[in-house]
């Protein structure tokens, strides 16, 4: 531990950002790490609990309070190696995680938690500046093929912790860049991509092969599901050619809203606007959508929600509002009765705050056109009575709308991908395959294996890191008979 008074002495510093009207002029990230003295200082506010909630909070159990002392004692370099023993890439997480390891934190109790954050973003970073994140290739190669199919931290992490011990891996996209979300979901403002070409650097140089442009499975998906490949390798291919293999595709289905209008032009899901727009910041073609000028209604209120406001202000839309169904949240978590688990508390994020009307407790009922473009949304207002939601009566209303997004979330990976392998599927549509015991990870066809949003269903980037890891070593255990991976 630090300074056993550290706590008592600093208050916590959050990270500072850019001004509102300088960032929304572009696509460049805009939260400026903390200074070497900063994080010193927070990290000297860390108790060194007994029970470090921190650690049991955090989905890839980063030994947080080891790393919070190094920093205050300077040393940088220990520090970046025990968070790179639980996670291979800090550089996302100390960016874009909600962090539940601070909701988790003791100092949490009264609302201070430690900056976990911002120090992982502090020691990663400056680990980059300093050359310190290094190829670690294997020794020896087993002699052992693993297809990864999908790009995404799931599948990322997998392939990294395979190629580590010796595997010869092989990463299928079909999309025309590596990254899965990170790449083409999430905005560059949040998460600049030079971070995953300098990761997949390190990848490569590991032994890990990309392939690109290549579908795997039987039947292209549908509408509103981003596909840019150019070739299709079938699922018996793989299981002839491979050892093992990692379903890592995520969960690709967005939630629709099939009420009358929803066929209207201006009507899209999230990701048509999202995808396209980080494809333009990369130098490909313009976003076929441009909101500049128009009235933007976000529907849903989480991350997705969130990006394409942030995204839509970056355009210059004329207003932008986001609705949700649920009831607005407290401004307040009930900290006794929540700690240390993820409170219920209302989150307005940088996007937010850069501009947008949020509303709450609305049900949309349908989507009104003229010459079949969106002119506006017809909505009432709900409430909730016994678990039940029921419509306020007289209480319907019209919002002007030239472009809706739907972002209500993703109900489960493509069925096509998992119906082309066979998998067996739970009740919710994911691969089925547990975590723990014997054959975890395992599907119900022989040697291959699930991860991340494509068995667990749509989470946070901190899980599928979480599951690519213990993938892993359920892969190497398989063909190797043990492992020297962690669990
Ligand atoms: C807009 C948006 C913002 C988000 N923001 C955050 C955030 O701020 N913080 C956070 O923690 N989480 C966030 N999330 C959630 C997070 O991105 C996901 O939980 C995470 O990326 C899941 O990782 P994954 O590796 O399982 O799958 P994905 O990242 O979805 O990657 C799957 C990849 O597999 C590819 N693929 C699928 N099927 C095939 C196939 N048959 N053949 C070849 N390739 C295939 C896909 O093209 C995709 O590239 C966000 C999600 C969205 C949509
Ligand atoms: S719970 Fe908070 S104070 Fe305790 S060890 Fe973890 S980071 Fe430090």
């Amino acid at each position: 531990m630090g300074k056993p008074t550290g706590f008592m002495e600093f208050r916590r510093v959050n990270e500072s950002y850019a001004p509102v009207e300088q960032r929304v002029k572009n696509y460049h990230e805009f939260i400026t790490r903390l200074t070497d003295a900063g994080a010193k200082q927070q990290g000297a506010r860390c108790m060194d609990c007994g029970i470090p909630f921190c650690n049991n909070g955090c989905p890839v159990n980063n030994i947080i309070p080891d790393w919070n002392d190094l920093v205050y004692r300077g040393e940088w370099k220990q520090a970046l190696e025990v968070l790179h023993s639980t996670n291979n890439f800090p550089e996302v997480t100390g960016r874009i995680c909600p962090a539940p390891c601070e909701a988790a934190c003791t100092l949490n109790i009264n609302n201070e938690p430690v900056g976990i954050k911002s120090i992982e973003h502090a020691i990663i970073d400056k680990g980059g500046e300093n050359g310190w994140v290094v190829p670690q290739p294997a020794k020896k190669k087993t002699g052992k093929k693993i297809a990864v199919v999908g790009s995404g931290p799931a599948g990322l992490a997998a392939a990294q912790q395979l190629a580590r011990v010796g595997h010869s891996v092989t990463v299928f996209e079909k999309n025309n860049r590596i990254g899965g979300l990170l790449r083409y979901g999430i905005p560059d403002f949040k998460l600049d991509k030079r971070l995953i070409d300098w990761r997949m650097a390190q990848l490569a140089a590991e032994g890990v092969k990309f392939q690109t442009n290549t579908f795997v499975g039987k039947d292209a998906p549908g509408k509103g599901i981003a596909n840019d490949a150019k070739k299709v390798v079938s699922p018996k291919e793989l299981q002839k050619e491979f050892d093992a293999v990692i379903l890592a595709g995520g969960a690709e289905q967005p939630r629709d809203l099939p009420v009358p209008g929803r066929e209207l032009k201006g009507v899209h899901y999230a990701l048509e606007f999202l995808i396209p727009q980080n494809k333009e910041v990369a130098g490909d073609a313009k976003n076929p959508i441009n909101v500049a000028g128009k009235h933007v209604v976000v529907i849903g209120g989480g991350d997705t929600g969130s990006d394409c406001v942030g995204t839509s202000n970056r355009h210059g839309a004329a207003s932008i509002t986001q609705i949700e169904v649920m009831p607005r949240a407290p401004d307040q978590e009930n900290g006794p009765l929540t700690w240390p688990n993820w409170p219920l508390k209302l989150r307005t994020s940088s996007s937010h705050e850069e501009g947008c009307e949020r509303d709450w407790a609305i049900s949309t009922k349908e989507f009104i056109g003229e010459n079949g473009v969106l002119k506006a949304i017809k909505a009432v207002r709900v409430e909730f009575k016994d678990g039940k939601m029921n419509e306020v009566a007289g209480s319907e209303f019209e919002l002007k709308a030239d472009f809706v997004f739907l972002a209500m979330g993703f109900t489960n990976p493509l069925a096509q991908v998992l119906d082309a392998f066979g998998v067996e599927k739970d009740a919710r549509g994911n691969a089925k395959a547990s975590t723990e015991g014997a054959g975890c990870y395992q599907t119900s066809v022989k040697k291959v294996f699930a991860a991340g949003d494509m068995r667990r269903g749509q989470s946070l980037v901190v899980w599928a890191i979480r599951e690519g890891r213990q993938a892993a070593r359920a892969v190497d255990e398989y063909l190797m008979g043990s492992s020297v991976l962690p669990r």
